[in-house]
């Protein structure tokens, strides 16, 4: 398939009640390889948008009905459609997103597995029974849906930051409205038709395509219909949203922004910390929440682990995401190669040895090369935020008590890396950081499997693993008179 039939083969209007319908405006997506306009979609205003909420309010009641049986089938068929069409969503992701074509096809089948997941976990919603201590009543504690759901999906997995949302949602039986971001609504479009080839009934789940994110959802947030919002995406933006979620008491899950930190102790495994460093750095190009933002090295090693670094990113290719052997491919746009190379600069400024990399490559395309910096001053703006670009920012310590106070010195607590072949001081180290992941001697901690989330101002909530379901669902407990 070219890509000229790839993105031909996707629907660009407003998904909502099951039929795809035109709006009144349309914007355009772009190629961040090239600056290309791949397509034009829809641009929803507020009132059509709202007509999503609509069909997810009216389809509501009919749902939570269905069998769970009836919702894990669907579920699994969606399923083994995304893995039997990997190459041609893929090829979407990557033309809209950026990232390299192996990578899209990686998270193809990482959000496919969100699908399966909660398929399994679909059938398996219980509830309990137990008697009153003082006698006289029992309790009959069961689990229903919260309702329709507004789901806000960010740009940097455009597929699975999609299936982790809506899977859980069909699973537990709420309707929902999806608005994914603006600059990568392809693959949430496609994975729209996708539903509804698996048998997904009509206004259960409603695609809301825009570029007026704040005008066009606003309302629907606010509107008492919907109970449930789940955003991933800016800690500022999640802040907004759910001050506008206080209005209505509706539940939220908030996976918002990290400061990764990533220790390494002077007895790691050299070749396990290199390769998890890599994982957890250059993954996405840097673009996840989850990537490491400040790597503290253990200063009797720190020589061997830089050069080993350097040489590992020296060795990246960089160009478009459709070229054989790329790993680095675009970022998102030149806004955000001018906040990675602003981070840089200003740390070099400030007294931080740039040793590869550090200039933004000249147009077209977004492009910024795989870098790393060391000396990073305490302080450093490079430090305190997300940097979402392949750079590689790096100081030394000596004291392990100091260096979990350095990584704890944020407000932010999604995920933190360490690396040491002690499990005595792994588990230690694990438990005083501020984090709601750890990955120990590994760089990659995503798994559908496994409750997903952070502490302090990185979220509320936890997605995937057993509990990602609970966040669908209301305990009701009926008082029953012996
Ligand atoms: P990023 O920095 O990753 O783009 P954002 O928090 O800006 O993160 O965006 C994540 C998602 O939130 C996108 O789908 C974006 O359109 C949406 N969004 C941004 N601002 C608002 C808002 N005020 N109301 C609703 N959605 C918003």
């Amino acid at each position: 398939m070219t890509p000229t039939e790839a993105i031909a083969s996707v629907p660009t209007d407003l998904f909502i009640a099951g039929s795809w319908r035109t709006a009144g405006r349309t914007m355009a997506v772009e190629n961040p390889a090239t600056g290309e306009v791949l397509t034009q979609v829809a641009d929803a205003d507020p009132d059509e948008a709202m007509a999503a909420l609509d069909a997810a309010a009216a389809a509501q009641a009919d749902w939570a009905r269905t069998p769970a049986r009836t919702r894990s089938e669907i579920l699994y068929r969606a399923f083994e459609l995304l893995h039997a069409e990997v190459d041609r969503l893929a090829l979407i992701m990557t033309l809209e997103m950026g990232k390299p074509l192996a990578e899209s096809k990686g998270e193809i089948a990482y959000a496919a597995e969100f699908f399966r997941w909660f398929a399994e976990e679909a059938v398996r919603i219980d509830g309990g029974h137990m008697r009153a201590p003082a006698g006289g009543a029992r309790f009959l504690i069961s689990k229903q849906p919260v309702g329709p759901c507004v789901l806000i999906t960010p740009w940097n997995f455009p597929m699975a930051m999609g299936t982790r949302k809506i899977g859980p949602a069909i699973a537990a039986g709420c309707t929902s409205v999806i608005k994914p971001a603006e600059a990568t609504p392809l693959s949430t479009l496609a994975l729209a038709e996708i539903l509804q080839r698996a048998g997904l009934p009509d206004g259960v789940v409603n695609v809301v395509t825009t570029s007026r994110a704040d005008d066009a959802m606003s309302p629907l947030i606010l509107d008492p219909r919907s109970r449930k919002l789940s955003f991933t995406g800016s800690t500022g933006v999640g802040k907004h949203l759910l001050q506008l979620a206080a209005q209505t008491v509706m539940r939220t899950s908030m996976e918002l922004g990290g400061n990764a930190p990533l220790i390494v102790f002077d007895d790691a495994d050299m070749d396990t910390a290199v390769a998890g460093t890599i994982a957890a750095k250059l993954r996405n190009i840097g673009q996840a929440c989850t990537a490491a933002n400040r790597i503290f090295v253990h200063a009797s090693v720190a020589e061997e682990f830089t050069r080993r670094i350097t040489e590992e990113m020296a060795s990246r290719r960089m160009g478009s995401g459709l070229e054989e052997g790329v790993t680095i491919g675009p970022l998102i746009d030149d806004k955000a190669v001018e906040k990675v190379n602003g981070l840089v600069r200003s740390a070099a400024d400030g007294g931080a040895r740039v040793l590869l990399g550090g200039v933004p490559e000249p147009g077209p395309g977004h492009f910024f090369p795989a870098t790393v910096v060391t000396d990073v001053p305490e302080g450093a703006e490079l430090g305190s935020t997300e940097i979402f670009g392949p750079v590689a920012a790096i100081s030394t310590f000596t004291d392990e008590d100091d260096v979990i106070a350095r990584a704890n010195n944020t407000p932010h607590g999604l995920v933190s890396y360490v690396f040491t072949e002690s499990l005595r001081r792994g588990l230690r180290v694990s438990d005083a950081l501020e984090t709601g992941m750890v990955g120990l001697n590994q760089g990659v901690v995503s798994n559908p499997a496994a409750p997903f989330g952070g502490m302090k101002e990185s979220g509320l909530g936890r997605e995937g693993g057993l509990t990602g379901i609970e966040e669908f669902l209301d305990t009701k407990y009926i008082g029953i008179a012996d």
